[in-house]
């Protein structure tokens, strides 16, 4: 048979037909009413899409840049910083805090694991000037309460500015940053907006701006003010990345259009939509006899992190995928390779999608006569259509 090269990776993420139209057609200058009145649109639907009250920044770079620019525009060196980390994108924040200068304190979890509440409280400091976490940690699978934690803050009266790398939470789950008390909220283009990879935002509350006038931290490329002052007059302070911004739109007014165009319930169409297609793959995995990596009640409907059987090597499913359907999916990160493989919901994955790649790991599996309770065809798919009449009915 023929193969179609699929994306079933927590970004990049497929393309939304649409933003890769208006990335052709985006022959603008960036100093034009044209790009202004583009640009302005954007980052207001983007502060829709993120659910604030909140100014929201543009910055050309992939989300570390913006995790960095969180970094370096919040702090001092010798600031005392708190980092929750439990898996690859947690060891970021300690890599990036670390580089800056910071006396940096960690709550760890295990891979596949959260953080317990006692443990983050009994990590707080006095000093702690911010605290960083994931509110979905891609290389696990697993989801934090983010929620808890600002409410944490809240009640231990902290002065620390909490931080979150949304990456994979925007658009995957449900996020109050005005409510729960985050400062500082990241995403990235190449995941739920559908885009190529290449653009972060962040959406800053009035107590990070406070805090940014005094830290010392080097910033230039990456000045959260300089931006926001440009960004107020529909501008960018250096060149954007023009034909991004424009699939951005595209992407924001498709979201908007899944709910009569209304882009809050449009953002909350498209979390439930990535729950559902988790909770569809969970449901299949779980009856062909696979386990899952996150614990019940903390699994990330950005990508279902799934267990190969004993002695089996995830490698094998993951090539097994790519040669038989061209179905990329990943192999675990780092030192958890060969251990799991991630198959993702996040972004424009839809009912098709899901049914697809669990019919093409049965097949898959049954070539590799990997040793499942429950080997027979349909055993996933049937788990997986049950899930979808029950959520959908
Ligand atoms: C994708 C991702 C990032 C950003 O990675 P980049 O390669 O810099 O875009 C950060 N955190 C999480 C949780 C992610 O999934």
């Amino acid at each position: 048979m023929i193969r179609k090269t699929r994306l079933y990776t927590p970004g990049p993420t497929p393309l939304l037909p649409a933003a890769q139209f208006a990335m052709a057609a985006a022959d603008i200058h960036h100093r034009t009413a044209e790009f202004r009145a583009l640009y302005t649109r954007v980052l207001a639907q983007l502060k829709d899409f993120v659910g604030t009250r909140n100014d929201v920044i543009i910055l050309a770079s992939s989300g570390t840049g913006a995790m960095e620019a969180s970094v370096s525009n919040l702090t001092s060196p010798g600031d005392r910083v708190l980092v929750l980390s439990a898996g690859k994108f947690g060891e970021r924040w300690t890599g990036i805090t670390k580089a800056f200068g910071c006396e940096v304190d960690v709550v760890s979890a295990p891979y596949g694991s959260t953080f317990s509440q006692d443990a983050v409280k009994a990590a707080l400091k006095l000093e702690t000037r911010v605290v960083f976490v994931q509110a979905t940690e891609s290389s696990t699978g697993v989801r934090h309460d983010v929620q808890a934690i600002g409410q944490l803050l809240k009640d231990q009266k902290s002065e620390a500015l909490l931080v979150v790398d949304a990456i994979t939470g925007i658009g995957t789950t449900p996020l109050d940053m005005d409510a729960w008390g985050i400062d500082v909220l990241i995403g990235g283009s190449q995941k739920a907006l559908m885009i190529p990879p290449g653009l972060s935002y962040l959406a800053v509350s009035q107590r990070a701006w406070d805090r940014m006038e005094g830290t010392y931290n080097p910033r230039y490329y990456f000045d959260l003010r300089k931006e926001r002052k440009n960004a107020a007059k529909g501008e960018s302070a250096y060149t954007p990345s023009v034909a991004l911004i424009a699939a951005m739109g595209a992407a924001l007014e498709y979201i908007a259009g899944q709910a009569d165009g209304n882009l809050v319930e449009g953002r909350k169409k498209l979390v439930d939509n990535a729950e559902t297609c988790a909770a569809m793959t969970r449901a299949a995995a779980t009856a062909m006899g696979l386990k899952l990596f996150a614990p019940k009640g903390f699994e990330a409907a950005a990508a279902t992190a799934i267990l190969p059987p004993e002695g089996v090597d995830s490698g094998l499913i993951v090539k097994g995928l790519r040669s038989k359907f061209a179905i990329i999916v990943t192999d675990g990160q780092g030192e958890m390779k060969g251990s799991l493989f991630r198959i993702a919901h996040i972004g424009y994955f839809d009912y098709l999608d899901t049914i697809a790649v669990i019919g093409a790991l049965e097949q898959v599996a049954v070539a590799l006569k990997l040793p499942l309770l429950n080997l027979a065809f349909g055993t996933g798919l049937i788990a997986a259509q049950k899930v979808f009449a029950e959520r959908t009915k």
